[in-house]
């Protein structure tokens, strides 16, 4: 029987890479939740919307068409049907993006649409509050870490270096994204009671991968 599986974990610690490749090798759809973030934050720019108001905000996101396409190697994102995949990785929406994740009616309008992809099954979702808050009933429930030095090396290899920060700089905003994530007052980062506790510092994305595929079996 098909399963829901909860990926959640601080910045930078691999969700997405683990998630996808859990998500293709069981034939399972992926979910990059903070993919949605990233886009909603987007549109916020675009349009010049504070992160105080909060009214704004919730009509915003209220009108928004964000649509996730499983895609190789990357799943595609459209805002009202424009291609944003690459916009929404821009170091602008990376430094605004917790700010606008902290609004109580965008969480509430985005947590709705994650339930309603999950409702099926066979889904892979990762996030920050999908165990504690999206999908409770999830089967599997990871918290995936790793020290945030070797997070911010990971993200510097992959993509830091090219965008110009840093691995001091990478620390620093991903440091700063967590703290903002784990004290914001609604749904914020945390590992869910059930969740099982992987870190990842000493592990290669294919242990981690092997791992969770083992613990899906139950
Ligand atoms: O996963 P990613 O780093 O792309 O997420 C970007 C931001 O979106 C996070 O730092 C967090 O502020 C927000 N987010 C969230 N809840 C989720 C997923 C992401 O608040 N489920």
């Amino acid at each position: 029987d098909r399963i829901n599986i909860a990926i959640d974990g601080p910045a930078g610690a691999g969700k997405s890479t683990v998630a996808r490749r859990v998500a293709s090798l069981l034939g399972y759809v992926y979910i990059d939740t903070g993919a949605m973030y990233r886009a909603v934050t987007l549109a916020a720019q675009r349009s010049g919307i504070g992160t105080s108001r909060e009214d704004l905000l919730a009509e915003l996101v209220s009108n928004l068409d964000i649509t996730l396409k499983p895609g190789d190697p990357v799943q595609r994102v459209f805002l009202n049907g424009e291609d944003v995949t690459g916009l929404i990785r821009s170091r602008e929406i990376t430094a605004g993006v917790s700010a606008v994740a902290a609004v109580e009616p965008v969480r509430t309008s985005l947590v709705d649409k994650q339930r309603k992809l999950a409702l099926a099954k066979g889904v892979v979702m990762d996030g920050r509050d999908i165990g504690s808050h999206v999908l409770p009933d999830a089967e599997l429930k990871v918290f995936l870490t790793a020290s945030v030095e070797e997070r911010a090396k990971r993200r510097y290899k992959e993509s830091g270096a090219e965008q110009g920060y840093t691995l001091e700089q990478l620390e620093r905003e991903i440091a700063e994204r967590d703290r903002m994530d784990e004290q914001r007052l609604v749904s914020p980062l945390v590992k869910a009671k059930d969740a099982v506790l992987l870190d990842s510092t000493n592990d290669t994305i294919d242990e981690v991968v092997q791992r969770i595929l083992e613990l899906s079996r139950g």
